[in-house]
């Protein structure tokens, strides 16, 4: 049933994005043969986008199906740049979190990178949840890990609740907030999404994945905020103006200029142009063009533009708990980077050209001696 309303604001007027019949549900959910890969289950996208709040969301989506208890991988704590990136963040929040007897909770938090990053910074008692969280994660002084999902009755209220990356999985924020927040005590909230703004001007169209159903600009940020009786105190554009960071207080928001002609200008700009690119895109593969980063965006990536196993049969990741398994629907063999020299690359595309340094490094230490296209820059500069 497609959904005619923004979930943040409720208007139905909104402007069509993009459409595309069958993508994986899960693009980060691990298949150890190709046969499994190539029939993991589709889910149809309908993005669309808010002209009243900023708000991008699909239209399509249903959450019944998605189960995150499927054997899940997102660990980026192999990367030196993701790594200096949470202590930045880490940097960022501590100094909100109450002194004392507090405890934070994060819903989500997978391996537990963030709040390894966070425990030097706060003296808190540090609670992750997730019903994903890998085998072999132990907890740690003040670290505690609990592999199941975090609603408001799991224990008692914490004072800090932080959501990396879960708020653009979730449709209706409204009723997941109040799942997790208990009426009496309000936490204050940490949220960090991937931003709007960032895919829309930099044609980043290989965001578009089944699980993110939701976008949120900062408008629609502090707009959903704001209804539910939040204050924002920090509130930025981070890792590159890639990811919008926010930190929320119990209180009466702030008065915000709401101005949405450049984001709609960027998002018409981006939707028009999405047919071209794809088409591009899809030429730009070859077996000896191999790309880099089977996570999110390179699943997307080869989903979106329907290059098959049989166009280009692997891809690289560095993440060694994704090496030999298959990219959903897609099929192509994901192989650790000391593989690479028997594939003979000319050109090796990586989705995210802020790793290029550490991707060059890697290559020339496996004798490799291919070109490195970003294609993000070639996306937003359509330059290589
Ligand atoms: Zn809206």
């Amino acid at each position: 049933m497609s959904l005619n309303n923004c979930p943040v604001c409720s208007s139905p007027d909104a402007l069509s994005v993009f459409k595309k019949s069958a993508m994986p549900c899960y693009n980060l959910e691990r298949h150890e043969s190709r046969e499994v890969a190539l029939a993991a289950r589709p889910g149809e996208i309908d993005s669309r986008f808010c002209r009243s709040c900023g708000f991008t969301y699909n239209a399509a989506f249903d959450p019944k199906v998605m189960d995150y208890q499927v054997d899940y991988e997102n660990a980026r704590s192999h990367s030196p740049r993701y790594l200096s990136y949470l202590g930045h963040i880490a940097s960022t929040l501590a100094p909100y979190i109450p002194k004392g007897a507090a405890s934070v909770v994060e819903v989500g938090c997978g391996s537990g990178e963030f709040l390894h990053a966070l425990k030097p910074q706060t003296g808190a008692e540090l609670w992750g949840f997730d019903p994903a969280i890998p085998e072999g994660t132990e907890n740690k002084p003040g670290i505690h890990f609990v592999r199941d999902y975090y609603t408001k009755d799991s224990g008692p209220a914490p004072s800090t609740i932080v959501l990396r990356h879960i708020m653009e999985h979730i449709q209706d924020p409204y009723f997941f907030l109040d799942s997790l927040l208990p009426k009496n005590s309000r936490p204050i909230l940490y949220i960090e999404v991937p931003a709007w703004e960032w895919i829309a001007k930099r044609l980043s169209f290989y965001a578009f994945s089944y699980e993110h159903c939701s976008y949120y600009s900062e408008n629609s940020l502090r707009r959903m905020l704001a209804k539910i009786g939040y204050e924002v105190r920090y509130c930025a554009f981070d890792f590159d103006n890639e990811y919008l960071s926010c930190v929320a207080m119990p209180g009466k928001s702030r008065p915000y200029r709401e101005d949405l002609d450049e984001l709609l200008k960027d998002t018409a700009a981006f939707a028009e142009s999405l047919p071209s690119l794809m088409k591009t895109m899809r030429e730009s593969f070859s077996p000896e063009h191999i790309l880099w980063g089977a996570a999110g965006k390179g699943t997307n990536l080869l989903n979106l533009i329907d290059c098959m196993y049989t166009d280009s049969p692997v891809v690289i990741d560095s993440n060694p708990r994704r090496a030999h398994t298959f990219i959903p629907r897609t099929g192509q063999e994901v192989i650790p980077p000391h593989e690479i020299s028997n594939w003979h690359p000319r050109k090796i595309l990586l989705t995210n050209s802020a790793y290029r340094a550490e991707m060059k490094k890697t290559i020339a230490e496996c004798g490799v001696t291919a070109d490195i296209v970003g294609l993000d820059e070639y996306l937003y500069r359509g330059v290589v």
